[in-house]
């Protein structure tokens, strides 16, 4: 395979001395070609200015870029072979779709008849056939999320860049748009670089996943991988919900200093081969399972237990025993932090 994007010790520091904010810091970094890479992470974690050091939108302070193997660190964003999709889209509001679409070949030239046959091609590929006319406004959020991914494609880039780009939809638009990307990415064969702050997402259309925390990648693996088995306590607690044990309870419960258990894989039962004994504190209901909190001798667990008949959901102060099979304990290095 080869490689789309490589960062070496990448790091980018904003402003300087007292005020100093290193935003990305000394990120190594390796996309393959064709792949769906996402960047991870909670909100100021360093995502935007990862990619927009891809793009050539800010220079790093420290470290190299590659595109396709060529060493880009110090070219501008029109002469590397990406390009970017961003939350808001920025369609100009009176060009036509067509237009907007086209807007790369404008500049650079290209006949109108040559691209505005593009511009139509890439249209009906987002499947958008026959709104080429209308404006920007007449189009709904979704509509113009796929106008805004035209655009970005019809300059063929050899890597997408897109900066959370179904942040402004709503849920069911979002799932929709996800399995459209997904599908749209493997027929191109283009590589994506996709940013989100959404686990979901990740989980859900990544072929691997980096995981982004305070300027810094915490782990880089394929969705089961930062799922069953996270790196650090970070990843065990922001890729989906978690119990962290610590200490005493810890050792107690599953024989590590330090071990994360996940919701799901804990079940209530009878007494035989149980793994703990204790207290129900709290019941929700979320339709598909439904969260239960246990006081076991002084140490929270949560347990997602599939929906079942309301009359045989553990309620609250009831004694109840939990189980686990071992393989669900994932024993996490380390201690503090
Ligand atoms: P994310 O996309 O993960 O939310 P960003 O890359 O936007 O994170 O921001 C990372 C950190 O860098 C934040 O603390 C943010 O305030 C800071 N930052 C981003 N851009 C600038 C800038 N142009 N000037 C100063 N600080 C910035
Ligand atoms: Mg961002």
């Amino acid at each position: 395979m080869t490689t789309a994007v490589t960062l070496e010790r990448v790091s980018c520091v904003f402003g300087h001395g007292e005020g100093a904010v290193r935003a990305v810091d000394g990120v190594d970094l390796t996309i393959e070609a064709g792949e769906f890479y996402t960047l991870l992470g909670p909100s100021g974690s360093g995502k935007t200015t990862c990619l927009r050091m891809i793009g050539g939108f800010t220079l790093p302070t420290a470290g190299r870029i590659l595109i396709g193997g060529e060493d880009v660190t110090q070219r501008p964003p029109y002469a590397r072979p990406v390009n970017t999709v961003f939350q808001d889209y920025a369609l100009f509001p009176h060009m036509n779709i067509r237009d907007n679409v086209a807007y790369a070949l404008m500049v650079r030239k290209v006949p109108k008849s040559e691209r505005e046959r593009r511009a139509d091609e890439l249209l009906a590929l987002v499947e958008l056939a026959g709104v080429g006319d209308r404006r920007p406004g007449q189009l709904s959020g979704g509509q113009r999320q796929r106008v805004a991914l035209a655009r970005a494609l019809i300059s063929q880039p050899q890597v997408l860049l897109l900066d959370e780009p179904l942040g402004a939809l709503d849920l069911k638009l979002r799932e929709q748009m996800q399995s459209e990307l997904k599908a749209l990415q493997r027929r191109l064969g283009i590589t994506f670089l996709f940013i989100t702050h959404d686990q979901h997402e990740a989980l859900s259309m990544s072929d691997r996943i980096g995981v982004f925390n305070a300027g810094r990648l915490e782990q880089v693996g394929t969705p089961q991988q930062v799922y069953n088995a996270p790196a650090t306590r970070f990843v065990a607690q922001f890729v989906g919900a978690a119990n962290v044990l610590d200490g005493d309870a810890a050792r107690r419960l599953t024989g590590h200093a330090a071990a994360m258990l996940r919701p799901e894989r804990i079940r209530v039962g009878g007494s035989t081969g149980a793994k703990a004994l204790g207290t129900v504190t709290e019941v929700q209901y979320f339709g598909a399972f439904t969260r239960v909190r246990v006081d076991v001798d002084g140490c929270t667990l949560q347990a997602d237990l599939p929906d079942t008949p309301s009359e045989r959901a553990p309620s609250a102060g009831r004694t109840v025993y939990l189980h686990w099979d071992a393989q669900a304990v994932h024993a996490l290095g380390g201690g503090g932090a």
